[in-house]
């Protein structure tokens, strides 16, 4: 019997038990030797030298680029003309083709090194069209997750040895629940799961009564999902009976006014992190609130248009070198040191998807970071907002409105929208009760459909 059948039959009390089981599994797969060991090392690495970090990051691009050749039948013909042994530093990385995200997804199974059998697989979220497939050797899987787990560590928060709450779309809600209980717990690895899916509405009493119990260390997951739970914290007054050390968004662009509320509401500092599932360098986020490019986990290239080229270090299965992720960043200037002692480069900032924006054929793009500026000033009043274009020349603006909002809020909405989009941009606004998400459960602030 298909084992999801078996669980949406089971009592809570057993779904709790298969959730702690499956976590065990997990667990041996994700936290074992190649884990443990990168760990140890990095509790060791000196941040603060950066002429070590220099020589450590071309001495991986030297090793992953001669890999990639020797190992992924892609890379032979594309470096096929190259000289593989002229590649030596970050600098020689220009000798070397770029690679359009169109190359990786006609060719992504000619450049896998190993069957998929034997690695850990990672779907992107397909939020640019179909999804692609990547696969990762288990110790570089092993290696990014210590890598996050330092990060979190250096801010206070020691995974497996804390509880976290996570908000994510595991679907461990079945779909004919009755009871009001939408958390499950993985006692394998200290964590509470919080289904993204009923985050939301009626239900959110029931969240905040599940995180007081469990009383988390840190929480991790969609911030738009921690969002909303923050809002009714903060709308309704509530105190906690609990303040986590630290909280760590996930998967999805955190929002400056998502940032704030959550801050707020309970009581502790919000740490972005940017990390895809195809195996990008890391950005974290520092104890004086500056973002770092993690030179030693890949190379980040901008080209004119500010958009990234990645070389990912921990990507064997499926080597990614020089490839066009389709996000940007802004670097801040080069010369310019973090005071909290990291010689990491600091980046200004991170420009979500790069579909993720606005476009106005009189004013050009806006981002998410933009709009999400005028949901802001309706704080109080909007619950949340999304906006989908469709064409060129009109824009679909969805509001969750609180009992706040009056109708003259309408015509607010639609002229400062037309003065950053242009008065010739038709504005539709739709007042529903429930945005839509992704099939993944993700949130998206910004769909822009048009070609
Ligand atoms: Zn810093």
């Amino acid at each position: 019997m298909d084992p999801m059948k078996i669980y949406n039959h089971s009592p809570i009390f057993v779904q709790n038990i298969l959730t702690t089981m499956q976590g065990y599994k997990l667990k041996k797969r994700r936290f074992g030797t190649a884990y443990a060991e990168y760990l140890a090392e990095l509790k060791k690495r000196d941040y603060s030298d950066k002429s070590f970090l220099t020589e450590y990051q071309n001495s991986r691009v030297r090793e992953l680029v001669k890999y990639a050749y020797e190992n992924s039948p892609f890379y032979r013909e594309f470096y096929k003309d190259v000289d593989i042994s002229a590649i030596n530093t970050v600098e020689d990385l220009k000798k070397l083709p770029i690679l359009p995200k169109e190359l990786v997804r006609a060719n992504i199974e000619k450049m896998y090194t190993i069957p998929m059998s034997e690695g850990t697989v990672s779907n992107t979220s397909g939020t640019t069209g179909t999804s692609m497939t990547f696969v990762y050797t288990r110790e570089d899987h092993q290696r990014r997750l210590a890598y996050l787990d330092h990060f979190k560590s250096a801010l206070g928060f020691e995974h497996l040895k804390m509880r976290r709450a996570s908000f994510n779309s595991s679907k461990i809600v079945p779909p004919t629940q009755k009871r009001k209980v939408f958390w499950r717990d993985n006692l394998a690895m200290k964590q509470r799961i919080f289904s993204g899916f009923h985050c939301k509405g009626d239900n959110l009493p029931y969240y905040v009564k599940g995180l007081n119990k469990y009383k988390p260390h840190s929480m991790d997951g969609y911030p738009s999902a921690m969002y909303e739970v923050a809002k009714y914290i903060l709308d309704n007054n509530i105190k906690l009976s609990f303040t986590p050390v630290a909280i760590f968004p996930t998967a999805e662009t955190l929002l400056p006014h998502y940032k704030e509320a959550i801050e707020k509401a309970f009581g502790c500092r919000v740490y972005d992190q940017y990390a895809s599932s195809e195996g990008a360098p890391f950005i974290t986020e520092c104890t004086l609130g500056k973002l770092h490019y993690c030179l030693d986990t890949g190379v980040i290239e901008i080209d004119e248009d500010g958009e990234m080229a990645v070389t990912c270090f921990e990507t064997h299965g499926t080597p990614l070198i020089r490839y066009k992720i389709g996000d940007s960043v802004i670097f801040d200037e080069a010369d310019k040191t973090c005071d909290c002692g990291s010689a990491l480069p600091i980046i200004k900032s991170i420009q979500g998807r790069s579909l993720d924006y606005i476009y106005s054929p009189q004013n050009g793009k806006f981002t998410s970071v933009y709009l999400s500026l005028v949901s802001q000033d309706f704080n109080n009043c909007v619950q949340n907002m999304q906006f989908i274009q469709n064409t060129e020349d009109s824009v679909d603006i969805y509001i969750v409105a609180t009992d706040k909002y009056t109708a003259d809020m309408d015509d607010i909405i639609i002229g400062k929208l037309h003065y950053s989009l242009g008065e010739e941009m038709k504005l539709n606004l739709h007042h529903i009760d429930t945005l839509r998400k992704d099939p993944s459960g993700k949130f998206r602030f910004i769909i822009n459909n048009l070609k």
